[in-house]
């Protein structure tokens, strides 16, 4: 019953296999054994009888959220000492959306300190581990939530991507990660990391799923004005329509390297990039080639550029949204001697390191004797990066490469922060381009899952699920 999929349980439902209150159950009582050894949920929901319905689109739909997602009433942490007791006074937009389709929440997943990083080694309640390596982790800053759908231990989540945090674990985990357009989802209800950037959406067993889950989260919402008015179809009606004549972009730049020798169809292989990864995006392009796709490759020039553009104007944006925790309003209070001081007392307190290098980063980066030459520099440059995809848009329907550099990593491997942010290299431009992107399993390297990235145009959703629909085959 654990492992169904969004589809398997509406259908076990609907023809009265079990009911939700069981599934609901059964899954409790996994997580009670299972979580202690993964740690994956930061917070279990029990005792929701009076919540669990039978009827709705969604019923029985046993969802793991990630903690930086309000849940009215309940503990929400967003993986950060500083909000450890904090209690969510209002539900998040996704959350009242799934609720009144008649979803049911399981409880609340690890990440990163505020979605930073991509390990989960930056929470501050210890490391998720990956269900399929132990000694690995499980991807970030939604390692809890891709944790959580790998190991059987809900039926979907939902995660938040600021640069990959929602692709890179489900790359790391072997389970199918959407990061839609930005606009597309709201965001009211999310802890902001990088307004700019956020994004929620779905970590799920299958493409199918992605497509079902978004048909709920998308939409126009009065309460974040970012909120794209766009007509929401049915993300599900087309995934099974063929992909014959479709027009991909491979990048050569997501596989090139200035130097050594050629290795791929591409020409050179990526600085960084895993030669068996290579050759796992390369026999899924092979693939969507045999479907009937028409692949070609393109130049994204400034693409080298994404990962130095990106840790500006992400510092800049946390620099800025992190400013409310001051130790008064919210959170940690560390009592000091006069106001500042509490402020000061509270921040060192309650920050980790990660969080704390971004907002001095982003401080200085927004300072008016530097903003010149590095904010509003950075800014410029991500309206090159936003270029060059449209420009291959232009030409092309889909552009697809891998989702991360190597399979997951150990526990403990990355010490310095750059060898941390180079497993973003893949996937922070779409962020800040705002394209909608998916990652699909595309086999193992030995135990460890590798993901096949897939990037669509402004709002085209629809086309990015059914290319991963026809490769995934469900
Ligand atoms: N790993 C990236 C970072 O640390 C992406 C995080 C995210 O998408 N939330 O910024």
């Amino acid at each position: 019953m654990t492992k169904l999929t969004v589809r398997g349980v509406q259908e076990g439902i609907r023809k009265r296999e079990f009911s939700a209150e069981e599934l609901h159950k059964k899954f409790l009582g996994l997580i009670g054994e299972e979580n202690p050894k993964l740690n994956a949920y930061l917070s279990v929901f029990e005792n929701q009888e009076s919540g669990i319905t039978n009827q709705g689109k969604l019923s029985g739909i046993a969802l793991a959220v990630k903690d930086n997602i309000c849940i009215k009433d309940t503990i929400t942490t967003a993986g950060s000492k500083i909000l450890k007791n904090h209690k969510a006074v209002y539900d998040a937009t996704v959350i009242s959306k799934l609720r009144s389709a008649g979803a049911i929440f399981l409880g609340k997943t690890n990440l990163d300190e505020f979605a930073m990083g991509a390990s989960t080694e930056n929470s501050a309640f210890g490391v998720t581990k990956n269900p399929h390596d132990h000694s690995r982790v499980p991807g970030g800053s939604s390692g809890g939530s891709a944790a959580a759908v790998a190991a059987g231990l809900a039926v979907a989540a939902l995660g938040s991507d600021t640069g990959g945090s929602i692709r890179q674990p489900a790359a790391f985990c072997g389970v199918v990660g959407l990061k839609p357009t930005y606009g597309r989802v709201s965001r009211y209800g999310l802890i902001s990391m990088a307004s700019s950037l956020d994004q929620i959406g779905p970590l799920t067993k299958n493409v199918y799923d992605s497509a079902l889950l978004l048909n709920f989260l998308a939409g126009k919402d009065s309460m974040d004005s970012t909120t794209a008015n766009e007509r929401v179809p049915d993300f599900t009606e087309n995934l099974d329509k063929t992909i014959k004549g479709l027009k991909i972009a491979m990048p050569k730049e997501y596989f090139a390297v200035p130097a050594g020798p050629p290795t791929g169809r591409a020409g050179r292989r990526g600085e960084g990039l895993d030669s068996e990864v290579n050759n796992k995006v390369e026999q899924a392009i092979s693939k969507l080639e045999s479907l009937g796709a028409h692949v070609d490759q393109v130049s994204l020039p400034h693409a080298d550029y994404a990962l130095a553009t990106y840790y500006l104007v992400v510092p800049s944006e946390v620099s800025s949204n992190l400013a409310r925790y001051d130790g008064i309003r919210y959170g940690l209070r560390k009592g000091g001697e006069n106001l500042l001081d509490t402020y000061l007392k509270s921040r060192s307190e309650g920050f980790g390191e990660e969080v704390r290098r971004r907002i001095i980063l982003g401080t200085y980066a927004l300072s008016s004797g530097y903003y010149d030459a590095y904010y509003l520099r950075a800014q410029k440059v991500r309206t090159l990066i936003r270029q060059d995809f449209e420009k291959v848009f232009e030409k092309f329907d889909i552009i697809v490469g891998p989702t991360t550099p190597t399979p997951a990593f150990k526990i403990g491997e990355k010490e310095d922060p750059l060898s941390m942010y180079l497993s973003d290299i893949y996937t922070v431009s779409v962020n800040l381009a705002g394209l909608p992107a998916i990652s699909v399993p595309c086999g193992k390297v030995g135990d460890l899952p590798v993901g096949l990235q897939i990037i669509g145009k402004k709002f085209d959703e629809e086309t990015v699920l059914r290319t991963a629909f026809q490769y995934y085959g469900s």
